[in-house]
């Protein structure tokens, strides 16, 4: 996914569209899921293990090159212990493409290590174990347990953020209140695959300088106040 900048993690002024009611909310999240009934992450993986650094490996980094490191890191190392005996240095080697990639590197050894100490080498299914790990915050803890774990949580990313108030799904100053405000808003059945649904969403239409109005299929209950109806002029010549 383009790990576009992270989104406001501290309250500030944004640009807020008048909140959709729920009925609105699960109509705009019907259209998008007949667009696209069986979404999928956009990243490389085989297990949870490998969704982890994965995703560890995301931030400021765009899928495509997280998928070109790791197709030849996991090669040589899909395990924790595998990943710990690379080395930081070994690991380094893989990934030197992606943005921050010292620090990742370090940081995927270190949370390889500390799930051989504390997990038995497995991936927790639970929020404090995850974000215990070195490198993994709030936003890869929501995504391991949603995609790997089945579990209705929803990560916020810079996608997901603009289109809560840019569309008013799901108005709000940060991550946090966002992302709560998603939680509580989006049906329940519809949860786990919204979080899909929402970056692909406003990584291919909704876009953050030009949404693409004019193909949007959710745009008949879309607050945005500014839509954006005709495909800008094709330039002459
Ligand atoms: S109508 Fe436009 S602003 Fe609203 S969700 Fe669709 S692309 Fe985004």
């Amino acid at each position: 996914m383009p790990q576009a900048p992270h989104p406001p993690a501290k309250t500030k002024r944004v640009r807020r569209t008048p909140p959709m009611t729920r009925a609105e909310v699960a109509a705009f999240l019907g259209a998008l899921a007949r667009a696209n009934p069986a979404p999928r992450s956009e990243l490389d993986y085989r297990d949870p293990y490998t969704l982890l650094v994965a995703v560890a490996l995301s931030a400021q980094a765009t899928d495509a090159s997280v998928n070109k490191a790791t197709a030849t890191l996991f090669r040589e190392a899909d395990t924790p212990a595998a990943m710990v005996a690379l080395g930081v240095e070994g690991v380094a080697r893989h990934i030197r493409s992606i943005g921050l990639w010292q620090g990742k590197a370090r940081n995927v050894v270190a949370l390889s290590q500390q799930l051989l100490d504390r997990h038995g080498g497995a991936v927790p299914n639970d929020r404090d174990g995850l974000e215990a790990l070195p490198g993994v915050g709030r936003k890869t803890a929501n995504v391991v347990m949603n995609v790997a774990f089945g579990e209705a949580t929803m990560a916020v990313d810079t996608h997901i953020f603009r289109l809560g108030n840019r569309t008013g799904i799901a108005p709000g100053a940060n991550v946090r209140q966002v992302e709560e405000a998603l939680v509580r808003r989006i049906p329940p059945d519809m949860l786990r695959d919204a979080h899909h649904w929402l970056i692909l969403h406003g990584r291919y239409v909704c876009k953050a300088r030009a949404p693409e109005c004019w193909r949007c299929v959710g745009a008949e209950w879309c607050r945005y106040p500014a839509k954006v109806t005709a495909p800008p002029a094709r330039r002459a010549g």
